[in-house]
């Protein structure tokens, strides 16, 4: 069986202009990065209205994935096979992840976004500019202490962290500042991944340049001796991160091995931070295209979740149909079994382990448009399943769960493996549905929180630490409370605890923070354990690549 890497090293690529034109894309409209990859020229207007947009999310994953991207690059390959005039809309990898264990993010198989190399690597430049932006300042807010701090910051009370895109658990804590007089105030510091940074998720919000703009000037860096928030348009940064990110805005295109265009742009993780690729590289494929596919990340109690209530009241557009990635051994996991054990048959795991599945599909049927569930037989792996079991969880899900379902296996046959899938999915799209909100954006943020857990988790409510409640009353006090809550919870289970699998009831959410990102627009609810700054496992990914003196890479997957 051949690797990723080889069969992308083997495919054909189109030129980018040729992607280009079969989107109506005119060269004015597009800027070439070398030969297979384009930014897309702003602006971008707001022109979809009948245009399909299809949402593909899962249940709560194995740490190996479930196979959401792969099966949106599938499902998109597919329609197009079907004459459907497909596009896809994707998040950019994060090198951290990519050097430490997860896999790459430009799916597997014949189901791969090329060139996939690239992608995985710095791709067109977006996370170094957001590195840089970000790091830009945390740089300015140091000075500006260092210089006399005018602003009246508290060192203590700065609430602008750094970032790197690398997987570094050392920096999780530190000390900024050591040296002496010359060298900086000394205070505590720390690093998230440049996937958590608010200006990931201001980038993958924003309309436009100058709506980014804005966004960045509202960012809050700290908050004064006197509890005053201050803002970067306090300090004075606005133009100076904001043209640090004027090319990263713009969506970047690419192709399947297909040829199906591909834009995939912005890349906040989905436990950490809102899970979204962003809404102008949705908005470019929904202007171009007649079908859209979207991957919101991990589950669908997070990346689906805050793509149903935080961006899709941004792009004025929802979800004509939910797809959930589903597979026999994620299920079987779900039910109770270890990894070593999975390939053994065991349809009673099986079936208990559905429930994780039910509870998704009644938690993404609420918003009321159609749900299919896409079933992943990992081909040729030990623990794809037995015919009999994927029968079993087909039959569970149509009958029992009066759901439609599809087997697909996109990573063996490309977009021939989910055609059943996308003959499904695009009647069920044409089907005219009204979209219910989970929640009133004038609820107050405790009862965003609750509906959350209970509608979406299936849990009972959400308590706050004590730091948690003497922050909501900041947000109060400074008018923040009405905004839309993005959970930072572990994806491996509906609660707050990686370890607690299936589907439990009645549990509580732990809220230990709460921290306003007002650019962003919306406010984080840290929980249980969540670390914004992953670590490298024990044998990181990196240590299988190479390249040799033809530049040919091994080891990317
Ligand atoms: P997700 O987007 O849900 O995190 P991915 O699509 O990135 O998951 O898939 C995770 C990993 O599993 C990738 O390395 C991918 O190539 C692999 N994979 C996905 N589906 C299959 C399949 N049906 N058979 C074998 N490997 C698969
Ligand atoms: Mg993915």
């Amino acid at each position: 069986m051949k690797s990723d890497i080889e069969i992308s090293q083997h495919c054909h690529m189109w030129p980018i202009e040729k992607i280009a034109k079969k989107l109506h894309l005119t060269p004015d409209q597009i800027e070439p990065y070398g030969h297979y990859k384009a930014k897309v020229s702003l602006p971008i207007k707001d022109q979809h209205t009948k245009q399909k947009l299809i949402l593909m999310t899962a249940i709560n994953p194995t740490p190996k994935g479930e196979g959401k991207t792969t099966v949106a690059i599938g499902l998109a390959d597919a329609l197009n096979q079907l004459h459907h005039n497909a596009a896809l809309a994707l998040r950019e990898p994060s090198i951290g992840p990519v050097m430490g264990m997860k896999g790459g993010a430009a799916g597997g198989g014949y189901a791969q976004v090329e060139p996939m190399e690239d992608i995985n690597l710095h791709f067109t430049g977006d996370m170094d500019a957001l590195t840089e932006a970000h790091d830009t300042l945390s740089a300015l807010i140091d000075a500006h202490i260092h210089h006399g701090n005018q602003l009246n910051l508290d060192p203590r009370q700065i609430t602008w962290h750094r970032v790197l895109d690398v997987n570094d658990r050392e920096l999780r804590n530190c000390v900024v500042g050591l040296g002496g007089r010359f060298s900086g105030v000394p205070r505590q510091d720390s690093f998230s991944i440049t996937a958590a940074s608010e200006l990931m998720a201001i980038l993958c919000l924003s309309r436009n340049l100058m709506d980014m703009k804005k966004r960045i000037s509202k960012i809050v860096i700290g908050y004064t001796f006197d509890e005053k928030p201050v803002t970067v348009k306090d300090l004075g940064a606005t133009g100076a991160l904001t043209l640090l990110l004027k090319d990263a805005i713009k969506p970047n295109l690419v192709q399947t091995l297909e040829h199906t265009p591909t834009f995939i742009h912005g890349g906040p993780f989905a436990n950490i931070a809102h899970g979204c690729n962003s809404i102008l590289a949705t908005k470019a494929a929904l202007n171009t295209a007649d079908y859209t596919v979207t991957e919101a990340g991990f589950g669908a109690d997070l990346g689906a979740e805050k793509f149903m209530d935080i961006v899709a009241p941004r792009i004025h557009k929802t979800p004509d149909a939910v797809v959930i990635v589903a597979s026999v051994r994620a299920l079987k996991y779900n039910g109770g079994m270890k990894l070593a054990d999975l390939p053994k048959e065991n349809v009673q795991a099986l079936l208990k382990g559905a429930a994780n599945l039910k509870q998704h599909i009644s938690s993404m049927k609420r918003y009321g448009k159609p749900v299919v569930v896409a079933i992943n037989r990992f081909a040729g792996a030990p623990d794809a399943g037995t015919d009999h079991e994927v029968q079993v969880l087909k039959n569970y899900i149509t009958k029992d769960l009066h759901t439609h379902a599809a087997v697909v296996d996109v990573w063996g046959q490309g977009g021939k493996g989910a055609l059943d899938l996308a003959k499904i999915v695009a009647k069920d799209c044409n089907e005219q549905r009204t979209f219910h909100p989970l929640y009133n954006q004038d609820d107050d943020l405790v009862t965003k929180l609750n509906k959350i857990v209970k509608n979406c988790y299936g849990g009972k409510k959400v308590v706050l630490s004590s730091k948690a409640k003497a922050q909501l009353e900041s947000l109060k006090q400074n008018g923040w409370d009405k905004l839309p809550v993005c959970v930072a919870k572990t994806q491996y289970s509906l609660t707050d605890d990686a370890h607690r699998l299936g589907a439990p009831k009645d549990f509580l959410i732990h809220v230990r923070a709460l921290e306003p990102k007002l650019g962003a627009g919306f406010i984080i609810a840290l929980t249980g354990k969540v670390l914004t700054m992953p670590g490298l496992p024990s044998h990181p990914a990196a240590l299988n690549m190479d390249i040799d003196k033809n530049g040919k890479i091994t080891g990317l997957f």
